[in-house]
């Protein structure tokens, strides 16, 4: 076979949607591209895994999508093989004749005040990650000892920890969050959790139908003042106008909603900026300041959670750019032969569709790049040799295949699955050992009749 017709080779680190539809991009123009999906956790998909809040179920069965992709000939899946750790970058860039960082954005923004490190404030990638059954954060234990949560943010993260730490069991049962979160949860003595906005109803990034979801919950209701709505908004573009007027709407209707005998107080709060982390020893309130006047004012809060935005952490190797948080890039290309896609190239913004379009055009853009290549590189034997040599238990589609098997034969009755949150349980699942599982006891817990 003459260069010219060698096959060419791209590795794709990481697995989450962005990754996986700049793999769908080449493999369907280009069938004969060698794809390799790394991934440094035993599991394919990123956030649709583990961010989509575990009551969306619709939105996860993309998974099924998804898996069909990993399953295409000349793709594979090289799960538990982390960049940085088990193969330099350098050495997969030597390896392939391109190589795309599908990373993400995996550090939680800071808010920059006093009291962010006091402990019950948790950034909201680890705490979705932890009722989410992220293997990082399966030993984060939050606190949720206390009646009052505040939620920083106005976007659709801080509407789905809300929504989840406010739905009953009973509303979370077809749902597949973890056992271990889930007890904890139901446990907790919740009464108001704060949701917290610096700017005012109308420029609040969630969208309406999530918003709305928040007006339907069995044990807890909206709380708004009317006051804070404005009658009328500006805003040029008619898509967001039409978005931002529905907003605007939901919340008059939970504002005009008489009060019911509903345990937990979801209280919209606007125009706050938080200011400081209150505590002895540990968070207790939240002080804020009112966007026009700078008055400061109090709320209790012995759990916070801020949901800010993330940033990404760059651990691959490639060149950060620090202040947008994320790989510096121009239109996705970081330098000859390597790309990027998806919240590490745009930050954190867009939802699954989003990275569709933009993996494809990067996608298109790696393919091009391609064809101009005269000697391919040797491809994905070299990566198998170095894993080999350093002993990386890597987990192949097969092996993912009997983590899913195993997840789903563990689920509580009505759930999809019962996800395993450690990276011991999830290598076991994939060797397809029948190892006892941290969760099994909650999972028990949590099955057993309510006294
Ligand atoms: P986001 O939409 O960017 O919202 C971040 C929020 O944090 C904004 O309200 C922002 O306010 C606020 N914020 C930032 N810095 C702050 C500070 N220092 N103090 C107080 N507030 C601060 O981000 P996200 O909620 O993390 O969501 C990320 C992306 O995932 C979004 O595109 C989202 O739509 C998507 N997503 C979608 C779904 C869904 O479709 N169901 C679910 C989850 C996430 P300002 O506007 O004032 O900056």
């Amino acid at each position: 076979m003459s260069s010219r017709t060698a096959p060419r080779s791209v590795a794709i680190v990481g697995s989450g949607p962005a990754g996986l539809y700049a793999a769908e991009g080449l493999a369907r123009k280009h069938p004969d591209l060698r794809i390799d999906i790394l991934e440094r956790l035993p599991t394919p998909f990123g956030l649709v895994r583990s961010g989509v809040a575990p009551d969306h179920q619709g939105t996860k069965a993309i998974q099924r999508q998804f898996g069909k992709l990993l399953q295409r000939p000349g793709l594979r899946f090289l799960g538990n093989v982390e960049v940085g750790r088990d193969v330099a970058l350098d050495e997969l860039r030597a390896a392939y004749d391109a190589v795309i960082l599908a990373i993400g954005a995996a550090l939680d923004r800071r808010l920059g005040i006093p009291g962010e490190d006091l402990p019950g404030v948790y950034g909201s990638g680890a705490f979705v990650g932890w009722y989410n059954g992220h293997p990082d954060w399966r030993h984060l234990d939050p606190r949720l000892d206390g009646p009052s949560v505040a939620i920083i943010g106005n976007g659709n993260v801080a509407v789905d920890v809300a929504r989840v730490l406010a739905k009953s069991s009973a509303e979370m049962a077809a749902s597949d969050i973890c056992a271990h979160a889930a007890a904890v949860i139901a446990a907790a003595p919740l009464a108001e959790i704060w949701l917290v906005g610096r700017r005012g109803p109308a420029e609040a990034s969630w969208t309406p139908v999530e918003l709305a979801e928040l007006g339907r919950l069995e044990r807890a209701a909206p709380v708004v003042d009317s006051a804070d709505i404005p009658a009328v908004i500006e805003e040029a573009d008619p898509r967001l106008l039409r978005i931002r007027e529905k907003t605007l709407e939901t919340l008059r209707g939970f504002a005009a909603a008489p009060p019911d005998g509903k345990r937990i107080r979801l209280h919209f709060l606007f125009n706050a900026a938080p200011v400081e982390i209150l505590g002895a020893g540990r968070a207790e309130r939240l002080r804020l300041a009112r966007r026009r006047t700078g008055e400061a004012f109090e709320i209790r809060a012995s759990t916070v959670i801020t949901a800010i935005g993330y940033r990404c952490h760059g651990s691959a190797g490639a060149p950060l750019d620090a202040e947008r948080g994320i790989v510096a890039n121009v239109e996705g290309r970081v330098a000859p032969g390597l790309w990027v896609v998806g919240w590490a190239k745009r930050g954190p913004s867009g939802t699954i569709p989003t990275n569709r379009a933009e993996s494809f055009a990067v996608a298109e853009a790696v393919a091009a790049e391609l064809a101009q290549v005269n000697a391919p590189k040797p491809g994905p034997d070299v990566l198998d040799h170095l894993l080999a040599a350093r002993g990386v238990t890597v987990v192949d589609h097969p092996a993912w295949l009997r983590i899913e098997a195993a997840e789903a034969a563990h689920a509580r009755a009505g759930a999809p699955r019962e996800k395993f949150a450690t990276l011991a349980e999830l290598l076991a699942a994939a060797r397809a050992e029948d190892a006892p599982t941290s969760s099994s006891h909650e999972r028990a817990q949590l099955n057993a009749p309510r006294r």
